[in-house]
């Protein structure tokens, strides 16, 4: 199989990406990867993103991204890239069902993964108590006790969200204060199925079946206290997926791929937009911003090469003697 543009990812980047790059007559192939959507199909209420007046839910946004790229000829394939080489052109791309697909351009817009607390006990109970989408996981949560780990927009957040099932939630943060913005900080201070633990940390998930509880540490006394609860949401930020092109492109020191502000990498040809990227705003309209960067350049990238492929086939001028001097 072969595209002129592959897509590696469907959040807001990769799809935007795709837009445009459909509408540019790229035809373009979306590898939809491991979750369709991205991030912020799993996440419940999308509140700022502008032109939802009254909110939108993350999964219909997401839909609505995917039919409108749809609708100008994009392509979508549910696989999951397992291997690059952008040693040589066409590049090439192995899914996990063992085909290769060659393209002329790749968009990267792989995204980023929750960052996960390293605790004991966290993986073993992975999906029995412990989940990173309390979008996706609340109805298994309904009238009982939940911990959501973190101080930011995302723990606030999914908390807010999941007071609506849960009979109490306790947020456990690091510090005294809240990163969150103000708006989601006053709603939680305001709930009153919410309570803090400031300055602690989770430091172990207990539980054989599911979960029962956590062992919380106070990071200023040192003591070790139990809180009985029923699942465990850690958000405690992100982790950009790139172990894919290790030792294919430019990676900065934290895993994030290094572009030159115009979506463009290392490699000619491959061009990176959104949460692989950005470890500053992380917001989906800026992924989406970065996603149309990308196919713009990725359009006139493929515009350049075709017109010098184009001049190299044309013969070359005669050289005509106008006689001499
Ligand atoms: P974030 O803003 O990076 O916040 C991560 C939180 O986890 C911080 O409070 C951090 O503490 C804490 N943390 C980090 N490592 C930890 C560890 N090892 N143990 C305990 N706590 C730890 O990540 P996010 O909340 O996922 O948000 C990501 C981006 O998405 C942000 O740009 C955010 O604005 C955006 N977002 C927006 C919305 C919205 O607008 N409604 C919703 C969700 C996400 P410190 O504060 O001490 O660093």
């Amino acid at each position: 199989m072969h595209a002129k543009v592959v897509v590696i990812g469907s959040g807001p980047a990769g799809l935007t990406a795709a837009l445009y790059a459909a509408r540019a007559s790229l035809e373009p192939l979306v590898i939809r990867g491991l979750q369709p959507g991205g991030l912020l199909a799993t996440t419940n209420e999308v509140e700022n993103y502008p032109g939802f007046p009254d909110v939108v839910g993350g999964y219909d946004l997401m839909q609505k991204m995917e039919d409108q790229a749809a609708r100008f000829g994009t392509s979508y394939l549910d696989a999951v890239v397992e291997q690059v080489n952008f040693s040589e052109r066409p590049f090439q791309l192995t899914t996990d069902s063992g085909d290769v697909i060659t393209a002329d351009v790749v968009i990267i817009s792989t995204g980023a993964s929750p960052r996960k607390l390293g605790v004991p006990g966290e993986e073993k109970l992975a999906n029995r108590g412990v989940s990173y989408c309390a979008t996706c996981d609340c109805f298994f949560f309904r009238g009982k006790r939940a911990v959501v780990v973190g101080g930011g927009n995302s723990a606030l957040d999914e908390g807010l969200f999941l007071t609506r099932f849960v009979t109490e939630l306790v947020i456990v943060h690091r510090r005294g204060e809240l990163r969150a913005d103000s708006i989601l900080q006053e709603r939680a201070f305001a709930n009153p199925k919410v309570r803090f633990i400031w300055d602690a940390t989770v430091d172990k998930v207990l539980g054989d079946e599911r979960v029962t509880g956590v062992q919380i540490k106070n990071l200023k006394s040192g003591e070790e206290s139990i809180l009985e609860t029923d699942a465990v949401f850690p958000y405690i930020g992100h982790l950009p997926n790139t172990a894919l092109f290790v030792g294919q492109i430019d990676l900065d020191e934290g895993g994030y791929i290094l572009t030159d502000g115009r979506t463009r990498t290392n490699i000619p040809g491959v061009f990176a937009a959104g949460d692989v990227v950005d470890h500053i705003y992380r917001q989906a309209i800026t992924a989406a911003g970065e996603g149309c960067m990308a196919a713009m350049e990725a359009t006139w990238f493929l515009s350049e090469q075709e017109h010098a492929a184009h001049k190299a086939q044309m013969p070359a001028p005669e050289t005509t003697v106008l006689g001499r001097w």
